[in-house]
């Protein structure tokens, strides 16, 4: 019965009373594409595009490489969406001849956009075989940066793919506190931001994301965490601009509900997980959805949130 109630859920990602909130796959290249299209996915949220780079790491993949990619996904979605990320290197995805070797701290050293601002070719290759795979297509390109920690980042994210003629929407990925608690000024410089809860967990509660033993405090229903997101979906609001969630967050169909409430304008996921958000968030009216956000984030513990929005929204 669960699988047919599954398979039966089709169609754009809506609360029961219709407001709208796109459903979109996080993919790592063309491969993951299949799946993200039988999940029923509205686009790609998140084109983590470091596998490209994987297969040597002494140096970037030559533009025509890039474009075969980047064009294979970007076919995939006719007429949807596509953020793609620029490449996210260092910490937990380093990168031989982008990464220093000598870091104390690589979680809080040279990664994501700062890796990509010293080494300004390998940006710029990127971001033009992205105008190049887009040529044409009638797809809605998104382009953001990873680690944008303030407004200044935004901005020399923004000065690069308008210099590589980037025909996109161009956003800041917020993973970093700074960039919450200023998110209205990184939108000064950017057209929308995407939250990766993953990260933003690991830097709001100085939690490694790789050290199991503190686990704890990366449990994304931590009311800290819902208190950023809200501050970054209340700021996009107030800009006219939308806020996504793309981290491992939005895949937990309770908390998709919350982040809903929260404002969130869309969630990107793992497309296994599609299915079962687009059930559950086609239960519940926003105003539901708001509620259990609010309940949520009145509570002092990850598990006191999770309690508290499941009886918000099982009426209790
Ligand atoms: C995140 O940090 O939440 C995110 C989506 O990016 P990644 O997991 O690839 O660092
Ligand atoms: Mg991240």
């Amino acid at each position: 019965a669960r699988k047919a109630a599954l398979s039966a859920s089709t169609g754009p990602g809506a609360t029961s009373d219709g407001h709208k909130v796109p459903l979109l796959a996080n993919v790592g290249g063309p491969g993951d594409v299949p799946a993200a299209v039988e999940a029923g996915a509205e686009g790609v949220g998140l084109f983590r595009t470091e596998f490209l780079f994987l297969d040597d790491s002494t140096q970037a993949p030559s533009e025509e490489k890039q474009i075969a990619a980047y064009r294979a996904v970007l076919e995939a979605f006719p007429e949807g969406r596509v953020v793609v990320r620029v490449l996210d290197a260092g910490a937990d995805k380093p990168l031989d001849f982008l990464t220093p070797a000598d870091e104390p701290n690589p979680a809080l050293g040279v990664r994501g956009l700062r890796s990509l601002l010293d080494h300004p070719d390998v940006l710029r290759t990127q971001l033009t075989a992205l105008s190049k795979a887009a040529e044409g297509l009638p797809v809605y390109l998104e382009v953001m940066a990873p680690m944008v920690a303030d407004r200044a980042d935004a901005k020399a994210f923004a000065d690069a793919c308008r210099a590589a003629g980037l025909n996109a929407k161009f956003g800041a990925m917020v993973e970093i506190p700074s960039a919450a608690l200023r998110a209205r000024s990184v939108l000064q410089e950017v057209e929308f931001l995407s939250l990766g809860t993953n990260d933003l967990a690991q830097y709001t509660f100085a939690a490694d994301r790789q050290v199991g033993a503190v686990s704890r405090l990366q449990d994304p229903w931590q009311p800290a965490l819902l208190d950023l997101v809200a501050m970054s979906a209340e700021a996009a609001k107030a800009e006219g601009k939308s806020c996504g969630v793309c981290g491992e967050a939005a895949s937990d169909p309770l908390l998709a509900c919350v982040l809903t409430g929260l404002g969130v304008t869309s969630l990107s996921m793992g497309a296994a997980s599609i299915p079962y958000v687009r059930t559950t968030l086609a239960k519940y009216t926003l105003a539901q959805c708001e509620r259990a956000a609010s309940a949520a984030r009145a509570t002092e513990s990850a598990e006191e949130a999770r309690l508290a929005a499941q009886a918000v929204l099982s009426g209790e």
